[in-house]
């Protein structure tokens, strides 16, 4: 074991027996030529599938004229795609940056800084929820709460609370004078794909408006159409002050954005923050084509068509076996099946037979396919997740 050499790659995946050589549409290819319908996206990140034309086109063109450009001057990308993010929510400024935790991380500074400039910096506490997941910088582990990523990192930072996901006596007990913004999921990706109801987001909103609060959502993984929303908060009256964006928003090249009002990021002046990469060429490219695909007249109709599909067959599968499937969890192409059997396990067994899936907490099996899918990816998917569900639950127990 001493001899044992340590990997090259940190071991800080426990990564399953898989390897893709390419993608295509809603599909990866392993070195075998073997084909795998991929509902995991990579975790909600490649939402238009592998190899969107449209993305290929756009990225290679960038890549021949600029891939990197300093954020001491002007980039043409970024300027662009801040310009569309603002036009398509409630919005004014967008910072750009390179994943979802810098994202988060910019969400956070933003709002102690707002109370800082108005001459109430004691006011640094962000309110979080349990079985939120917000990336992994000490920051956000510490946002996230979650004590799986903490171990062996504490201490944590200071300035977060964190309630129960739904509970708003605790929110308001949780709420003190040094209270800055309260960040939420509005769906949790990572906890479960728990959603908050909108009336829950409603008093969120009310009480950060009475209390002169900010309200951060954490779009990384429910964005950028995966709901059938270009944000999932659009299906709700409620608007927040910040978002966090990344994942599906380079459709598999990396890059994050922190939108927020003009308000709340008075206090990021010139020299408050920065990101070398951020805002980059490329990633800008690959995010303006994304755009350009979301944007488009009737894209988001049919990701609500086949959501409604795939859920429809999902809720069929689950009243057929109602001991395997607890529950369906969701909204759009965002959705999860509550097992009774373990989900690592199942999500093996999916893979072996071409089905690729993620777990989540809870016990959750989450499907995330590309919002490209058609009706033949659906009937596909869904007959394999019935061979290995319908297999897990009373028959085979009973044999
Ligand atoms: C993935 C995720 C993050 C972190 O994004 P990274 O790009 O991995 O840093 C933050 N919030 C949510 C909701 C996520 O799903």
């Amino acid at each position: 074991m001493l001899n044992a050499p340590f990997p090259a790659l940190l071991p800080v995946y426990k990564r399953a027996e898989l390897s893709f050589e390419r993608g295509e549409g809603a599909y990866l290819f392993d070195r075998a030529g073997r084909r795998y319908l991929d509902f995991g996206s990579g975790i909600a990140v490649t939402g238009l599938g592998h190899s969107h034309p449209h993305l290929v086109e756009a990225l290679k063109a960038q890549a021949e004229r600029l891939w990197h450009c300093s954020n001491l001057y002007q980039v043409e990308g970024a300027q662009q795609l801040a310009e569309r993010l603002v036009a398509a929510c409630f919005a004014d400024t967008v910072f750009l940056c390179n994943s979802g935790a810098e994202a988060l991380e910019a969400s956070i500074k933003m709002a102690r800084r707002f109370h800082y400039q108005r001459g109430q910096s004691e006011r640094h506490r962000i309110l979080t929820f349990e079985g939120a997941f917000h990336g992994r910088t000490m920051a956000t582990i510490t946002a996230g709460g979650q004590d799986k990523y903490l171990e062996g990192f504490r201490p944590a930072l200071p300035g977060f609370d964190q309630v129960p996901m739904g509970d708003l006596a605790a929110v308001e007990a949780a709420l003190g004078p040094e209270s800055a913004a309260i960040l939420i999921e509005p769906i949790q990706g990572e906890g479960g794909i728990r959603a908050a109801t909108p009336a829950f987001l409603n008093a969120l909103r009310q009480l950060c408006d009475e209390r002169d609060l900010l309200l951060i959502f954490d779009e990384v993984q429910c964005g950028m159409g995966r709901t059938g929303h270009l944000f999932a908060h659009q299906a709700t009256e409620v608007q927040p002050d910040i978002m966090a964006l990344a994942k599906g928003l380079g459709g598999g090249f990396p890059i994050g954005a922190c939108l927020a009002t003009a308000r709340a990021a008075s206090g990021m002046t010139p020299g408050t923050h920065g990101s070398t990469f951020g805002g980059n060429p490329l990633g800008c490219a690959a995010a303006n084509a994304v755009l350009d695909v979301l944007l488009a007249p009737g894209f988001l109709g049919q990701v609500e068509r086949i959501a409604a599909e795939l859920t429809r067959q999902l809720k069929g599968l689950a009243a057929a076996y109602p001991e395997t499937i607890l529950e369906v969890r969701g909204a759009g192409l965002m959705l999860g099946l509550r097992l009774a059997p373990v989900n690592t396990e199942i999500q093996a067994k999916l893979a072996a037979r071409g089905l690729l899936t993620v777990a989540a907490g809870d016990n959750v099996l989450r499907l995330l396919p590309p919002l490209i899918i058609g009706q033949a990816e659906v009937d596909q998917a869904v007959g394999i997740l019935e061979e290995v569900l319908g297999a897990a639950g009373g028959r085979e127990a009973a044999q």
